[in-house]
């Protein structure tokens, strides 16, 4: 196999961070004999540097042309006062829109060696294991009317049968790799369009039977999240409650530093770090590159069909954590502070080690 990324390390510590997932990309495809090859695309506040917009044609040709997109992180203070159109962020929300990346996955779990940098308690927190798959690309932030004069604002919230339908099969799916529990989150108890929501998920769910589905209200699932998180597995929701509880959700982990994520359509996919570009601690090799790290993990499982990678990338991830090495945003009392390519080259021996120890593992069987 060979695989095409586009990758759009964009600024701050977005370079540095798509730095080591490239490294780790590298090795893992090494190991498991596939080819993948690289192309660089701008986007953001270098971007509008060099073209004066912060999108350029052959950025989106680029990821058209991608098997998948990876991207580090865009904006800055320097680009603050731009208008909106021409605003770093701006170009996200279009790749989002051209590339039809409808479905959001965001991994809600925890490294073992991190449960005490939770400000959950390590008994609520013990064996979480759930993704938050919010819909992207409809609902109340893109419905129209919207709206706003002197006297009022509005905006709608509107669903069609082919938006819910794509995300709901989408969950199922996911399930059905996982622990076989869908959890639709939504508030049909007050609004039509979640009561639509709810009959259209109930319909694609006749076609996954070993599915369980759950229905819960966004009031209490935002309740049951920080209550007892362990109780979920696929949490399905729309666009304005997937942004809230996908939040709440990365609380588990602790860390902006630690949180990956996936962004999928029918067509293409883009993987990137749920943070920003920091730019306070950008140039200074002090970022955390594990949330990258962990969004390439999840483009080798989601993309590349590639369970085992993502999953031996997730382990020398914890191996590393367990042996007490930090970056500083996550430091304690007892760590070993390190640099970014300092953890990024500990991930990377650690990886080979695993793979060595599943080889002669495989050996002895
Ligand atoms: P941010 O995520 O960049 O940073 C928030 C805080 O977390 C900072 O103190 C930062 O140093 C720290 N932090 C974030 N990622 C870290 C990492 N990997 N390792 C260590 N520390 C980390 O959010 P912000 O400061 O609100 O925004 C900065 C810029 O990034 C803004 O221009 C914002 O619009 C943009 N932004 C971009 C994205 C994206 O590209 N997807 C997401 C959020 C914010």
């Amino acid at each position: 196999m060979d695989y095409k990324i586009a990758l759009l390390p964009g600024d701050g510590i977005g370079p540095e961070v798509t730095e080591a997932a490239v490294k780790i990309i590298d090795l893992v495809a090494n190991k498991f004999n596939v080819q993948v090859s690289y192309k660089n695309f701008d986007i953001g506040g270098v971007c509008y540097e060099k073209h004066n917009t912060p999108l350029i044609e052959e950025t989106l040709e680029g990821c058209y042309n991608a098997d998948a997109v990876f991207l580090g992180a865009v904006g800055g203070p320097k680009w603050e006062n731009l208008p909106h159109h021409n605003k770093p962020e701006a170009a996200l929300l279009k790749l989002r829109e051209k590339l039809e990346l409808f479905a959001n996955i965001r991994p809600a779990s925890v490294y073992p060696s991190m449960l005490d940098n939770s400000t959950l308690k390590r008994e609520v927190l013990e064996g979480t294991e759930f993704i938050v798959l919010r819909e992207l690309t409809g609902g109340i932030y893109f419905g129209k009317p919207r709206g706003i004069d002197e006297e009022k604002g509005w905006n709608t919230m509107v669903y069609s049968t082919e938006e819910v339908e794509r995300i709901a099969v989408k969950a199922f799916e996911m399930a059905m790799k996982r622990d076989k529990v869908v959890t639709s989150v939504d508030k049909a108890n007050v609004l039509e369009v979640s009561q639509f929501w709810r009959n259209v998920v109930e319909r694609v769910h006749k076609d996954f039977p070993s599915i369980k589905l759950n229905h819960m209200y966004v009031d209490n699932a935002a309740m049951q999240i920080v209550r007892d998180p362990k109780q979920f597995d696929v949490i399905l929701t729309s666009n304005i409650f997937g942004d809230i509880i996908s939040d709440i959700s990365g609380m588990i982990t602790g860390s902006l530093g630690m949180l990956p994520s996936a962004s999928i359509g029918n067509k293409y996919s883009l993987y990137e770090p749920v943070h920003g570009s920091a730019p306070d601690i950008a140039g200074q090799n002090k970022a955390n590159p594990i949330a990258a790290i962990s969004s390439a993990a999840m483009m080798f499982n989601h993309s590349f069909d590639m369970a085992k990678a993502a999953e031996i990338i997730e382990k020398g991830i914890t191996k590393t954590l367990d042996a007490g090495y930090r970056t500083v945003d996550i430091a304690g009392d007892e760590s070993k502070i390190v640099t970014t390519t300092e953890l990024t080259s500990m991930i990377s021996e650690n990886i080979v080690k695993i793979f060595t120890e599943e080889a002669i593992g495989v050996f002895l069987l």
